[in-house]
């Protein structure tokens, strides 16, 4: 249960940290382009608005004349400057000495920067530097050559101080970092509280599930609590948990009722063989009748004893030695074996043998298996006198056999439940409730169906359905 916490924590809080880093990430690139951005492009138009005036001076003809009355143009802009307040403008010549300010004085700390330089290599003639004075306070400088001869000025240059875009971009940083944790820690607990409200009650229905699995079969799980998946695994469970309870009621059942039937044999056995024992005339008749019984209840123990390996069959699996068998050939085995048996009930066999072969994968013992199984139900719920079919037909894929007879049928709510293993239906005369369960789980194995259809006081027809046999199906269909 803790890894499902660690599973969120690693794979959903992950993706969302990395997202929303991300997202700060672009904001803030954004924001500090945006405002130190803005800054630099309003002292290049400022810049722009001392060329445009420059362009207008010296216009007179003599080159000379011209440069001066640019230079004194520039200077004078320096003189009047009126945004002192914001910026401090300079003059510079070509090594980058300031040649004058507007704030009067020639300020050492401001000549830091390497706007000038930038400026020199620039293809547009504009150089940005952002520095810190020795005064500790940080500062952006932008310098514009001047695109005409001014004398010795070569470069304009306008230097703020960077102290309220800090405060404000230190601002922005801080309380987006704080959307960010306040995000973060909303999916952190939205994400707990969610993960808390599946843990909880599946540690609930982990400790209950591990009681069932302990053999406690009474505990069930409030399956109405919870209207969602939980609510609908913990109605599983105590479906699992009946079921369990159910088989466990039958296999009791089944164990009781063999043990019972497996006695009454032996006793018959042990009588006869010590009646026998004192009987010194093998012709005696007594002699011969006890033999005779003696026979006849080791039959009974014989079919019983297949009954309880049927039974660990199901248990344990079916195993199956397939080979390719002839189905017909099959059929016509398994109704010789019962004609004897039917003919002693009272009964009549009605098969008609098809003339061709119909080839099936399947293994000769299981088969036959399933045969007697559901040749011995209808001998067994056939009213004497009555006959029992056996059919065979094919389609280009599939074999079909059925056995039908004129019995007392199976009830409707009974019908669903005949190929459930240790299960009895209210109309049964004996046996032990396997018989159909065994004969599912073997024609399962082999790839086909058992569809039962029965109606009361009519008869039942149990139709078994197999795949005919392609070359290559041994490997399709393996054993299991
Ligand atoms: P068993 O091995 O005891 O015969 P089965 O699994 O073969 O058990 O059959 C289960 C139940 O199905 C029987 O107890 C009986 O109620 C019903 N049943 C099976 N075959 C028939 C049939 N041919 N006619 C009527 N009832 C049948």
């Amino acid at each position: 249960m803790q890894s499902i916490t660690k599973r969120w924590l690693r794979g959903s809080l992950l993706i969302t940290v990395l997202i929303l880093a991300l997202a700060e990430g672009l904001f803030l690139y954004f924001c500090y382009q945006n405002l130190y951005g803005d800054i630099e492009r309003a002292m290049e138009s400022r810049f722009s608005t001392f060329i445009g005036r420059l362009q207008a001076t010296g216009t007179a003809g003599d080159s000379d004349s011209n440069a001066a009355s640019r230079a004194q143009s520039l200077r004078r802009t320096v003189e009047q400057f009126e945004e002192k307040d914001k910026f401090e403008f300079m003059l510079l010549d070509q090594n980058g000495i300031v040649l004058a300010t507007s704030s009067g004085t020639i300020n050492e700390n401001l000549t830091e920067g390497a706007d000038y330089y930038h400026a020199l290599i620039s293809s547009d003639g504009f150089g940005r530097a952002i520095f810190r004075t020795p005064d500790g306070e940080r500062v952006m400088a932008v310098t514009a050559l001047v695109p005409y001869d001014a004398g010795n000025i070569t470069a304009m240059r306008l230097v703020t101080s960077l102290t309220l875009a800090d405060r404000q971009w230190w601002n922005t940083v801080l309380l987006s970092a704080g959307v960010v944790l306040v995000a973060l820690g909303f999916a952190l607990w939205s994400g707990l509280f969610f993960i808390r409200s599946i843990v909880r009650p599946l540690g609930q229905v982990e400790s209950i599930a591990n009681r069932i699995a302990g053999g406690d079969l009474q505990t069930r799980l409030p399956d109405t609590r919870y209207n969602d998946e939980i609510g609908r695994l913990c109605h599983t469970i105590n479906e699992m948990a009946e079921h369990l309870t159910e088989t466990e009621r039958m296999k009791n059942e089944f164990i009781s009722s063999v043990s019972h039937e497996l006695r009454t044999p032996l006793t018959s056995i042990k009588g006869w063989v010590e009646t026998i024992g004192t009987i010194q005339d093998p012709t005696d008749q007594n002699y011969r009748k006890g033999l005779e019984v003696i026979g006849a209840e080791t039959d009974r123990l014989y079919a019983m004893v297949e009954e309880l390996l049927d039974f660990s069959r199901l248990q344990n699996g079916i195993k199956l030695d397939c080979q390719v068998l002839d189905l017909v050939a099959e059929a016509t085995d398994a109704a010789l074996f019962v004609e004897g048996r039917i003919r002693q009930e009272g009964l009549r066999l009605v098969y008609e043998e098809p003339p061709e072969p119909y080839p099936v994968w399947a293994d000769p013992a299981r088969l036959r298996q399933v045969f007697i199984n559901v040749l011995d139900n209808a001998i067994k719920y056939s009213p004497p006198g009555g006959s029992v079919f056996l059919t065979l037909s094919r389609t280009p894929t599939t074999v079909t056999v059925s056995v039908r007879d004129q019995g007392r049928g199976i009830s409707p709510e009974d019908l669903e439940k005949v190929k459930v293993k240790f299960f009895k239906g209210k109309n049964a005369v004996r046996g032990s409730g396997i018989g159909l369960a065994v004969v599912d789980a073997i024609v399962t194995a082999l790839g086909g169906t058992t569809d039962i259809a029965s109606t009361l006081g009519q008869g039942t027809t149990v139709r078994i359905t197999l795949p005919i046999y392609r070359s290559g199906q041994e490997h399709l269909h393996e054993p299991i």
